[in-house]
């Protein structure tokens, strides 16, 4: 799904101009210049078309200098989004806030739009003409406040997003994309906040907003991290009793939205079937892995010890899985995840090419054939790899090859070239 990140100065409406967008008719208010630490996206439909809008507002201006933060936010911007919007206030006009931030989107490759917001009358029409002088391009005069000019404003996006969006799980694209799953009460939502700043939750509240934000956008290690369908933890939403059925819906849906999911498992509890369950999905979705020990700060020397036992006798399934330990509460090592994922994530995306596959193949047939079947000996041909994401292995044979063997084939193509982090995929295609 393309991408349009909005950028500017607080209190230049840029929320309540997302929200016209968006076509809801509650505001989120959210104009205490720097409460917002991450960005939120909410999905976007006009036309038919669906896109996605990321309404940056990251930044810390008592940090670094409104002026630097939010030339950063347009930087990040650009280098995630397929088109960005400059929304000004007309009735201030440019500031040389705006000018900074005009001189660094000049230089994007991406499509600049620039919403003239707050033009609610004849006069702040002309002010708005004004801003021609950025050099970017015609002003769009809107009114979030009003909605004017909104729907002209969303035809010119379509005209500038791209027609065919990207490959959902584009690299070169936007953040890469994760769910952060686990069974109720393992610390999802405290985790969630911790990643993104203890600002998160107020910020919920204080904005009384209607509008759920599909998507969370979070910087970690200094990269951009799309948290798929965060929604429900952000407000923190309880199921209910017997609606099990329902969070096991949503977290499956999570997970295939997601290139590598985090499952989060209560360290200081034994490991159930729920938490196995969960696994168990992202390997059959075929998604990287991290597996999350979160509440380690309740972990002693003896529960660690069991831990260790318990991860030998019931994780055989996720062996190659990397694990973190972490503690939401104390944010124990929580920075350890981003560099999990990342490594996760390569394994996904690597691809063996032929040449190497099929000398390591021949070397491991000759050394254990496989084994006989009605008084035959099948023969592998040819082995490639069909694709990554996750990796699969096809293997063309003579004959049937036993689950077995298959599985053999699958530990050893494991040890020779790692993935760790990334399920991997061994089927048999049987040529007479
Ligand atoms: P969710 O249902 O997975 O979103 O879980 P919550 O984030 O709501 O957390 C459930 C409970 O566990 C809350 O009472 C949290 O305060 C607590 N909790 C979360 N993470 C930790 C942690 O790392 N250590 C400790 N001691 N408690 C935690």
């Amino acid at each position: 799904q393309p991408v349009l990140a909005v950028v500017g100065r607080p209190n230049v409406g840029k929320s309540t101009l997302v929200n016209r967008l968006l076509g809801r008719r509650e505001a989120v208010v959210q104009d205490t210049p720097g409460v917002t630490r991450d960005r939120v996206a909410y999905d976007a439909l006009w036309n038919g078309r669906r896109f996605t809008v990321v309404d940056t507002g990251g930044w810390d201006p008592g940090a670094q200098g409104l002026q630097a933060a939010v030339t950063a936010q347009a930087e990040m911007a650009m280098s995630t989004a397929d088109v960005v919007l400059l929304v000004v206030d007309a009735q201030v006009g440019a500031t040389e806030t705006e000018e900074a931030v005009a001189r660094v989107l000049r230089r994007s490759d991406r499509p600049v739009l620039m919403a003239a917001n707050k033009v609610d009358d004849q006069r702040t029409q002309a002010e708005a003409a004004a801003l021609w002088s950025l050099g970017l391009g015609e002003p769009y005069p809107v009114s979030g406040l009003h909605g004017r000019g909104s729907g002209d404003l969303l035809d010119r996006v379509l005209e500038v997003l791209p027609t065919s969006p990207r490959d959902q799980f584009s690299t070169t694209g936007g953040p890469r994309r994760v769910a952060l799953v686990g069974k109720p009460n393992v610390g999802k939502s405290s985790l969630l906040n911790r990643l993104v700043g203890e600002k998160r939750a107020v910020v919920d509240e204080a904005a009384g907003t209607t509008v759920d934000p599909v998507d969370s956008m979070v910087e970690l290690d200094g990269e951009v991290w799309r948290f798929v369908d965060t929604a429900g933890l952000r407000k923190r939403v309880k199921y209910a009793g017997g609606t099990e059925y329902y969070a096991s819906l949503r977290t499956k849906a999570a997970i295939e939205a997601a290139e590598v999911a985090i499952v989060l498992v209560d360290a200081s509890e034994p490991l159930t079937e729920q938490d196995l369950r969960v696994i168990g999905m992202v390997i059959e979705a075929g998604r990287a892995l991290v597996i999350a020990y979160n509440k380690w700060d309740l972990v002693d020397d003896e529960r660690r010890r069991k831990l260790n036992k318990e991860i030998d006798r019931q994780l055989v399934r996720a062996r190659w899985a990397q694990r973190v330990n972490v503690s939401a509460a104390t944010g124990r090592a929580v920075t350890k995840l981003a560099p999990a994922l990342r490594d996760a994530l390569e394994s996904w995306d690597r691809r063996v090419p032929t040449g190497q596959l099929n000398a390591w193949l021949s070397d491991l047939v000759a050394a254990q054939p496989p084994p006989v079947r009605g008084g035959k000996q099948p023969k592998i041909l040819f082995a490639t790899q069909a694709h990554p994401r996750p990796p699969t292995l096809v293997l063309f044979s003579t004959g049937f090859l036993e689950a077995g063997y298959r599985r053999f084939v699958e530990r050893k193509f494991r040890e020779t070239f790692g993935f760790e982090g990334s399920p991997v995929r061994v089927s048999v295609r049987v040529r007479a």
